[in-house]
């Protein structure tokens, strides 16, 4: 079968035709790696990646295929794995000079979880250090460019799992997400990103950045892979007290995209420019502000009620994220010392010089930043002040959100204010870059189950968003389906030499 065929089937799709044998689970090996051959040099999707250990899975899982009997869903599929979640035997990196020798003793739960779906992890991806990033820009490793244009990034910090995907360099990827970094690289590279509710997916084997937001989940070409890959890595799991479990998303029923009279609610402040102190704003661009207009207009035309809303602390969720995010990653990160593993500085003469040494050049500048805001935040003077203000106005947003979903089943709004930005460009304004998260952090601070799905004909991906209540995946990602049926509409009446303003 020629490369570009098989490229044309979905995760789960692959999955069948490597099942009912018409296609090899090596073939499908070979082709990821043609690819990776061919544009890895210059997008740098991988921190590492592992063709033999690939191959030989492939071979094995063709075997087994000729033996008959059931097959577990992902059986065969080449999938990537963001390089914070630990692959027993690999190199765990975490995008840091802290971990670039780090070998882990054990597997993340959800990455165990698609291997027994019968998924070959073909490599792990590159990432913003630690997770702290909006652009794959702050990587120990180097930068990864979008692939669907190489000038620009392709979000962050899941960058290099977005674009494994979007570069055809893997069927489907794992991220993840502690205040959008599924969603926005999913929207910038044109593909869906769904962050399930939190405690759903074990964070055990996650590298932790800030824990009460952590989340793990799938990056993928198509809503039903998205569903189906939540569907396998969810589940309460005793290696860790936080997870739950949670009902299965029912794939089928997501088939036609029921929107008919679901109320759809838009909070005005994830709509349009909104101000911040300091003399900072937000503007959406017009581009992202007309994707969002069509959704509305076609969500409208087949019948879903929506509504503009107000919802004015959404304004603050942004100071809270990162004052949270970077109390608990200045006590996350203090387990590199340089004493238990990881990077040593090697010149150390004493305790002291070592902490300092193995801590000033293990980190990158905005790991370092973040502890300093971290400890900041929870210092004496500035607890009260910061921390303990921040977890009350959490609270206020949670009671915010369940108010809202009282009235609406699901909320929409642009996954990111604008489309993918060139390299280098988001380098230069800290701040701003930290604001920029203001769509992607409400549903952090919540727990809610969060999805980004492309739409629109915008000469770059635009992703718009959907949340929904604690376990609400069904309703969110019936939604997003509905906006997929209707580009995947478009797309072909492109290819019939249409208007493409279907
Ligand atoms: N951009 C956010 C940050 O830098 C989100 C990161 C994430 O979700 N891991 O903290």
């Amino acid at each position: 079968m020629i490369r570009d065929e098989i490229f044309s089937f979905s995760a789960f799709e692959l999955a069948r035709k490597i099942r009912e044998k018409q296609i090899r689970a090596k073939e499908a090996v070979e082709a990821v790696f043609q690819n990776i051959d061919e544009r890895e040099s210059n997008i740098c999707a991988y921190i590492s990646l592992d063709k033999e250990a690939a191959m030989k899975e492939a071979r094995h899982c063709d075997e087994q295929v000729l033996k008959g009997g059931g097959l577990p869903p992902l059986f065969g599929v080449p999938v990537a794995v963001k390089d914070n979640l630990l692959l027993k035997g690999r190199r765990t990196t975490c995008g840091s000079r802290m971990l670039e020798n780090y070998i882990p003793p054990f597997t993340a739960t959800c990455v165990q979880k698609l291997q027994e779906a019968g998924a070959i992890i073909i490599g792990k991806t590159n990432m913003d250090e630690f997770g702290m990033g909006i652009s794959t820009e702050h990587s120990f490793f180097g930068p990864t460019k979008n692939p669907l244009d190489p000038a620009r990034v392709p979000g962050g910090s899941s960058g290099g799992s977005a674009a494994a995907v979007s570069g055809d360099m893997a069927f489907a990827a794992l991220g993840t997400d502690t205040g959008g970094s599924i969603r926005q690289p999913a929207a910038y590279c044109g593909l869906v990103g769904l962050r399930p509710t939190y405690g759903t997916v074990s964070r055990h084997g996650l590298v932790a950045f800030s824990s009460s937001m952590d989340t793990a989940g799938p990056l993928t070409r198509k809503i039903r892979d998205a569903a189906g890959i939540c569907n396998i890595v969810t589940g309460a799991d005793v290696k860790d007290q936080t997870s739950v479990s949670c009902p299965k998303i029912d794939i089928s029923s997501l088939e036609n995209a029921p929107v008919k009279g679901m109320r759809i609610g838009i909070p005005r402040e994830l709509s349009a420019e909104t101000d911040f102190e300091g003399g900072y704003s937000l503007a959406v661009s017009p581009e992202v502000k007309n994707t969002l207009t069509e959704a509305v207009r076609i969500l409208e035309e087949e019948g879903a009620r929506v509504e503009f809303f107000d919802m004015p602390i959404l304004s603050y969720a942004v100071e809270m994220y990162y004052i949270l995010s970077s109390a608990e990653a200045s006590s996350n990160l203090s387990r590199f010392d340089g004493i238990r593993y990881g990077y040593r500085d090697p010149d150390a003469g004493d305790l002291a010089s070592l902490y300092i040494g193995t801590r000033s050049s293990g980190f990158g500048l905005e790991v370092k930043r973040r502890i300093l805001m971290g400890n900041y935040v929870l210092s004496t003077e500035h607890f009260d002040d910061c921390y303990r203000r921040a977890e009350s106005a959490r609270k206020k947003l949670c009671r915010s959100f369940d108010a809202a979903f009282s009235r609406f089943d699901v909320l929409l709004s642009p996954t990111a204010p604008q489309v993918a930005p060139l390299l280098g460009e988001s380098g230069k304004d800290t701040l701003q870059n930290y604001i920029s998260d203001l769509f992607t952090v409400p549903a952090s601070l919540a727990g809610i189950p969060a999805v980004s799905v492309p739409f629109g004909n915008a000469s770059l991906p635009v992703g718009m968003q959907f949340m929904g209540p604690r376990f609400g995946e069904q309703s969110i990602l019936t939604a997003a389906r509905f906006l997929e049926m209707h580009q995947e509409g478009r797309k072909q009446k492109e290819l019939k030499g249409g208007t493409g303003n279907a």
